[in-house]
């Protein structure tokens, strides 16, 4: 594709070729060079757009936004051929793992709760380390470091409250959807879109508070015994390389849907509440979060909400019963943090939801 290139010390430009290769731009002007996607800023003008990389770089591109289009349309769908891919290896390997656990765990739905119970930490550490790092390619961490800093330490906090043997780890990550999900051994990842959904510090405490307490009491290491049973274990116990479990569990939306017994759910708003309480922080802002989430799944928004109102069912009700139980507190963050937090996912986007935006 033709492009301009410009140094950006000097008002010259010179044309160049440019292509992309594995979601990475490349041309030539002084040598190769290769720009990845995600790490580019741009900026249409008319119907031109304009490409810099790197915060120092002053060097520019500038092709015609139709070309760009094409350009980056065959990366979408490059994206899309390799995402096919991995889910038909996926299916097949989630289809032979079920098997497997089908046969020799049958009991194991009825079982999740004392398994989890008495899975030791150091392997649930392990399941979610395996996890945490499947997760992170989809799941893009946010950028903003102070933002990511407060998240953190109200984690910290409610880790601290919980006397649970994990680390409560929160983070902002990237992600075309309003949630929030724990994962096995304390990490817990919230979408920009559940920040964005959130009006007050507390709503947001409330959201991770609850997820929390999905550590706490074990509900997330529950969660995939019953979601996948035997296939998670041999993945960790044959070393994580293999990646059968783990892959399944994400197959299946575990990962991020671990579907919750009801009274599961419950109870994840009581504790996370109690561990506000403990915190001295405010348990106020869950009640309008349900009831937020309730009236966007009404309104425009309603797709982004939607998966989210049907893994927790009973919203409205949940709201009223948690805001019975709301105790006032200290805000969970300082205005400053809350600006933090909300600006964390704003630099550097995930690629594919900023070509949406951009077209
Ligand atoms: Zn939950």
């Amino acid at each position: 594709m033709q492009a301009r290139y410009h140094d950006g010390r000097t008002a010259q430009s010179r044309p160049t070729k440019v292509c992309v290769e594995d979601e990475t731009l490349v041309f030539s002007a002084d040598g190769e060079n290769r720009w990845p996607l995600d790490a580019v800023r741009v900026e249409t003008v008319d119907d031109r757009v304009r490409i810099a990389y790197g915060r120092d770089d002053p060097a520019r591109l500038t092709l015609a936004l139709a070309d760009w289009r094409e350009l980056t349309e065959h990366a979408i769908g490059h994206h899309r051929r390799v995402r096919q891919r991995e889910i038909r290896l996926v299916a097949a390997l989630a289809a032979s793992a079920a098997a497997i656990a089908g046969l020799v765990f049958v009991g194991i739905p009825a079982a999740s709760g004392p398994l989890a119970r008495h899975t030791p930490p150091s392997l649930e550490r392990k399941i979610g380390r395996n996890l945490e790092a499947q997760v992170s390619l989809p799941f893009r961490t946010c950028r903003g470091a102070a933002g990511q800093a407060a998240l953190k330490r109200l984690g910290q906090r409610l880790g601290q409250a919980a006397n649970t043997p994990f680390d409560i780890r929160v983070r902002a990550v990237h992600a075309p959807m309003v949630n929030a999900f724990a994962l096995p051994g304390g990490a817990i990842l919230v979408t920009d879109e559940l920040i964005d959904l959130a009006a007050t510090p507390d709503e947001l405490a409330a959201v991770i508070a609850h997820e929390s307490a999905h550590v706490q009491k074990r509900h997330v290491m529950q969660g995939v015994w019953r979601s996948f049973g035997f296939g998670v274990l041999l993945d960790a116990v044959v070393g994580g390389g293999s990646g059968a479990g783990q892959q399944a569990v994400l197959l299946m939306g575990s990962a991020t849907n671990l579907h919750y017994s009801r009274a599961a759910e419950a109870e994840a708003d009581s504790a996370g509440q109690d561990l506000l309480t403990a915190q001295g922080l405010s348990s106020q802002g869950m009640a309008p979060f349900f009831q937020r989430l309730v009236a966007t799944s009404e309104g425009k928004n309603a797709q982004a909400v939607k998966a989210l109102i049907s893994d927790h069912p009973d919203t409205l009700r949940r709201a009223q019963a948690s805001r019975a139980r709301a105790k006032s507190g200290a805000a969970a963050f300082t205005p400053a943090e809350w600006t933090a937090i909300q600006a964390s996912c704003r630099d550097g986007y995930d690629p594919l939801k900023r070509m949406r935006k951009l077209f």
